[in-house]
């Protein structure tokens, strides 16, 4: 084992590469996946380096992304061969090579036919093996290209490949249109995110949709303050940093490109069908030509906002569900021209709270409605929107009796989960007439005060940290990137993106 390091090094050496990282993968490496997952790098970051013999006895050694599968067709042609069958650990072992820990750095070329895919040309760098079980070894792909050429063909298809190993991954973002969360984003995702984030065999990517903000928030400094407040919102909810991969969308530029990418996986028709163009459209004091194109747009972005990221779930209040059912269409449409890219994700939509209805009593709680329930306002704001709840209109008098069902209160104590029996306690006063709106309503804000108040304390307490959130943010950006980075190398070269 220490030779066949040696070698390697000597050969690194001889091409002046000096910038390279030995990998300790442990001693549970059976084959390539479990190289992968000991590695810590993601698939995208790795090659996959397969030696065939042809009918000739010649040696074939094909490379490929992780993430790809060669097609026979293609390989036979490059190599001129008629006939290629993978080699026995035996013959492997004559190339001082063993089975699932192929170093193509060390293999002589003189010594075999070397056929590199065209998916391994967008990688930035490379992870592939040594020759040895207990190591890997990362280097640029301009380093390898030092050793190995730099002559790529298209031999293999680029798929999203599932590894066995990998955990259900949840992925969501809010904008921060507003100053502040409410109880809608509340219970119809951020709950959600805080549970799943707390459930093993999860991954969680939780994430700040600055971009899609900008349709609405015009003025730069407000774009900042409501950034950092809603941040801080989410981490008030219970999204913790060190759990979850908890990023701004603005921190991923690939998002951008994915997005012009996707606007050819999408038609026109398709678009119009949307409900906040729709919505738009049906108010009578809006003319269409001046709808601005970044809320025409918005599914495009938000498919690529999840897209990049593969998650096999997306927890989001229902008015998203649209939104959500686009982006799986435009994957489709996607892979019906490429091959099997980008992975489809399933929609979660939480029956109960999927829809949380405004003070109002009516419509979808909505900051832009102003029929809200704040969390993290101040005391006085919350009091004020509890206040304006609607109630009985028929409720005359404090002592007429009521009809539950005509006030949201009711409603509010059962999505917050308060105690049934309590609930069904004052449904009684309420149809007797025992106790009075006014009443209700202030009684209802000690309860609701002591629901959110864990909340407020645990975002006070990270508000005082901003240097640590902002770290946090920085560091998790950078792994969420990662993701994206290795995705978006697999889409252009499925578009066939011309490297220079
Ligand atoms: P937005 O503020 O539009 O970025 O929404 C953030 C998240 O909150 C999305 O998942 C929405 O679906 C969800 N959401 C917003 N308002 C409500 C509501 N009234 N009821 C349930 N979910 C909501």
């Amino acid at each position: 084992m220490k030779l066949k390091m040696e070698k390697l090094k000597t050969i690194l050496g001889k091409h002046e590469i000096n910038e390279f990282e030995i990998i300790e993968l442990g001693s549970d490496i059976t084959d390539a996946k479990t190289q992968i997952v000991a590695s810590g790098y993601g698939s995208q970051h790795h090659i996959a380096s397969v030696v065939f013999e042809n009918e000739k006895g010649k040696y074939v050694l094909g490379i490929r992304n992780a993430n790809a599968k060669f097609k026979s067709g293609a390989l036979k042609k490059f190599s001129n061969s008629k006939k290629l069958k993978m080699v026995s650990p035996d013959v492997l072992a004559k190339l001082s090579q063993i089975a699932g820990s192929v170093c193509p750095l060390t293999i002589d070329p003189k010594e075999v036919i070397v056929v590199i895919d065209e998916s391994v040309a967008v990688m930035s760098d490379i992870v592939c093996g040594t020759g040895t079980i207990e190591n890997a070894i990362k280097l640029s792909r301009q380093d390898f290209e030092k050793v190995m050429g730099a002559k790529y063909v298209r031999v293999a298809e680029v798929q999203y490949v599932r590894n066995e190993n990998e955990l259900d991954r949840y992925l969501s973002g809010v904008a921060p249109s507003a100053s502040e969360v409410h109880l809608g984003n509340y219970l119809g995702a951020m709950k959600q995110f805080v549970d799943f984030q707390n459930t093993p065999g999860t991954e969680n990517y939780y994430f700040l949709a600055d971009y899609h903000a900008i349709n609405t928030v015009h003025e730069g400094s407000s774009l900042r303050s409501n950034t950092q407040n809603v941040m801080l919102d989410y981490l008030g909810a219970g999204v913790d940093p060190e759990k979850s991969v908890f990023y701004i969308e603005s921190q991923i530029p690939e998002i951008f490109e994915m997005t012009e990418v996707l606007n050819n996986a999408v038609t026109l028709g398709e678009m119009k069908r949307m409900h906040g163009y729709k919505d738009k459209l049906a108010d009578p004091n809006q003319d269409e030509n001046s709808i601005n194109m970044g809320l025409f747009n918005y599914p495009i972005l938000m498919a690529a906002d999840i897209l990049l990221f593969e998650p096999d779930f997306i927890p989001v209040g229902e008015d998203q569900a649209q939104h959500v059912e686009i982006c799986r269409d435009m994957a489709r449409s996607f892979n019906s021209r490429y091959g099997d890219i980008l992975k489809i994700p399933e929609l979660y939509v939480k029956e109960a709270t999927g829809r949380v209805i405004g003070t109002d009593g009516e419509r979808k709680m909505s900051k832009s409605i102003g029929n809200i329930l704040g969390i993290f306002s101040d005391d006085n704001v919350i009091k004020k929107q509890i206040m304006a709840i609607t109630t009985d209109p028929a409720r005359i008098k404090v002592d007429d009796p009521g009809d539950p069902d005509k006030n949201p209160i009711f409603y509010y104590l059962e999505i917050i989960g308060h105690d049934k029996s309590k609930i069904e306690e004052y449904r009684e006063r309420y149809r007797k007439g025992t106790i009075g709106d006014v009443e209700f309503k202030k009684e209802f804000f000690e309860i609701y005060r002591e629901y959110i108040s864990p909340m407020r304390d645990r975002r006070a307490k990270y508000a005082k940290d901003m240097d640590y959130v902002n770290d946090m943010v920085k560091e998790n950006g950078k792994k969420a990137r990662d993701v994206a980075m290795g995705v978006m190398d697999r889409v252009r070269t499925a578009i066939g993106v011309y490297r220079v």
